[in-house]
């Protein structure tokens, strides 16, 4: 056994028979601390699933893996970790291990894999609570919740629902907070770091400490897109809303590139009841079909191609838009709505495509592009992911550069693009956003999937396309920020952030995490003893 694990085990055990961990007895899942030896994993078979990504193209052994019970079982992990002060030892929480770049690894160290917990919803969710203060319905939930379960649990529970959301719900709450928590009702309700109220969160000290805007508010800020850098969340306390029960989903395509945004960007400037609720958007490049894995809207029994709307050899936007109802607007209410909405906007005339659907279905959408690729043995592959935030002045130029030029007409997988509104975005918090009040998500989720005689799958062709795109934008001095971001080095976090935001990074993770141990899968820092 490695002589760091050695250390650490030691401690803990120390630890354990001389303070002793704090049980509740209201959680059943709680262990004793007898069984804390069998939580903390350290046969290869226990630990090699947590070296690895949904990018699927690193690998960072951990010594250890936690799978942790409680807030407590955290804090003394960390406590443990931190006090080894001749050599610290790293620790980092891991959602879902949806990272593409090894970020929640914790290299020579130990993983708390925080989505462990086993079991009914009720005994790890408490029901949500209505805030005179907030006018509305909070829920509290575990750090290493899935958004899948959350929105199962507060459905059942007042048919209640968070407001902002990531395209995709088999991610972890944790894990989302940490960078942003992104999709298209993020124009009106802002990210998931604008819609949470409290935290409970472990700092690299081993403290438990609770925190909101009123209260350790330097630390509520620093955790929110901190990028798992100043602590560990295991509780949040999530804004939620009356769930819509049913959804119309809109399709309209574009050719003209300066009419899909300035489409997107009057759109995403409403705010009273005239607006949708979600709005993002793709870009078509590749020939043939013009679905795609995210879903499957455009039905497969009756195919659109690009060559049967006209748009053969182009390149095509398609603008994607819904409107939700069930509550207290009629479906028929909603069609008068939407075709005010729609006559405002310049697409491809009879380009529309409309469906209804259950709102669950609707935000659990990706999942079940998921399970179609898992049976085709298409998930499991390496994901050379590129997320770029673009500032809207210079979107058009992307649009010439890469999506007109270095794509070439094949792109490796869907490709996003919507604009957000940074009023809704918190400066205080650690996410990095571009410097203008519109800025876009431009996406291009890639899957290497190698096909005999076609190297633009390969991974070294899409990587060696990121690559180009970053230097196009480098060269034209397009400033984007990536998101979910990943750099080599310390030169290259230093320019992401900028002097100021850099600055603050420091301060804060000298305050809260001061021996480096948290999050070192990202790369930033590394354990100081
Ligand atoms: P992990 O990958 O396990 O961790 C991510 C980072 O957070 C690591 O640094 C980790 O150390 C840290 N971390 C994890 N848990 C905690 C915690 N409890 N406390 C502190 N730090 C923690 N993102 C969007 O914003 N919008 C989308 O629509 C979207 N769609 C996606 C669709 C798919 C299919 C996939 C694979 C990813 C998507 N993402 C999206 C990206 C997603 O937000 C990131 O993958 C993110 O990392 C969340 O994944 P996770 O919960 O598995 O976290």
């Amino acid at each position: 056994m490695a002589h760091n694990t050695m250390l650490l085990l030691l401690a803990i055990c120390g630890l354990i028979s001389t303070v002793g961990l704090t049980l509740s007895p209201a959680d059943l899942l709680r262990p004793t601390a007898a069984s804390w030896g069998t939580r903390l994993l350290l046969r290869h078979a226990e630990t090699e699933p947590a070296a690895v990504d949904f990018g699927g193209t690193t690998r960072y052994p951990p010594l250890a893996v936690l799978r942790p019970a409680s807030a407590g079982d955290v804090a003394t992990l960390v406590r443990s970790a931190a006090r080894l002060s001749s050599r610290p030892v790293p620790v980092s929480a891991r959602g879902h291990g949806h990272s593409i770049n090894g970020q929640a690894s914790a290299p020579g160290g130990v993983v708390v894999q925080m989505n462990s917990f086993v079991g009914p919803l009720r005994r790890r969710m408490a029901a949500p609570v209505y805030s005179a203060s907030v006018g509305g319905y909070l829920v509290d939930v575990w750090g290493g919740e899935l958004w899948a379960d959350v929105l199962n649990w507060t459905l059942a529970h007042g048919g209640l629902a968070p407001r902002s959301w990531t395209d995709y719900l088999h991610l972890s709450v944790g894990g989302t907070l940490s960078h942003a928590g992104i999709s298209g009702q993020a124009f009106h309700h802002g990210p998931q770091i604008s819609n949470v109220h409290e935290l409970d969160v472990v700092t690299g000290k081993g403290e438990l400490v609770t925190c909101s805007e009123e209260q350790n508010s330097e630390l509520f800020h620093a955790v929110l897109g901190g990028l798992g850098q100043f602590g560990i969340i295991t509780r949040a306390r999530i804004v939620l809303e009356p769930a819509p029960q049913m959804v119309r989903w809109i399709r309209v395509l574009y050719s003209n590139f300066t009419s899909f945004t300035r489409d997107q960007e009057h759109l995403i400037s409403l705010h009273g009841r005239l607006r949708f609720d979600y709005i993002e958007g793709f870009v078509i490049v590749d020939e043939g079909l013009i679905n795609n894995w995210r879903s499957s809207f455009f039905s497969p029994g009756n195919p659109v191609t690009i060559g049967s709307i006209g748009g053969a050899g182009r390149v095509l936007y398609c603008l994607e838009l819904t409107k939700n109802y069930g509550r207290h607007t009629t479906a028929e209410e909603v069609d008068e709505e939407i075709e005010m909405l729609l006559q405002q906007l310049d697409f491809i005339p009879a380009s529309e495509f409309i469906t209804d659907l259950p709102y669950v279905d609707f935000l659990d959408r990706v999942h079940k592009a998921e399970l179609k690729l898992r049976a085709k043995g298409l998930w499991e592959v390496p994901h050379p992911w590129l997320n770029l935030f673009v500032p809207a002045t210079r979107i058009a130029d992307l649009d010439r550069g890469v999506f007109r030029g270095i794509l070439g007409n094949k792109t490796g997988g869907p490709i996003l693009i919507y604009p957000m509104n940074k009023h809704r975005w918190d400066e205080r918090t650690s996410v990095v956003v571009p410097d203008e009040d519109i800025f876009y998500l431009v996406a291009f989720l890639r899957s290497a999937v190698p096909v005999l005689g076609d190297t633009t799958k390969s991974l070294q062709y899409l990587n060696r396309q990121n690559q180009q795109i970053l230097e196009f934008c480098d060269s034209t001095g397009i400033k984007v920020k990536q998101y979910l971001p990943s750099y080599n080095g310390r030169a290259e976090w230093e320019r992401h952030f900028g002097p100021e935001r850099w600055e603050r990074f420091l301060r804060r993770k000298a305050e809260f995490d001061p021996s480096c141990i948290l999050g070192t899968g990202q790369g930033i820092f590394r354990p100081v003893s």
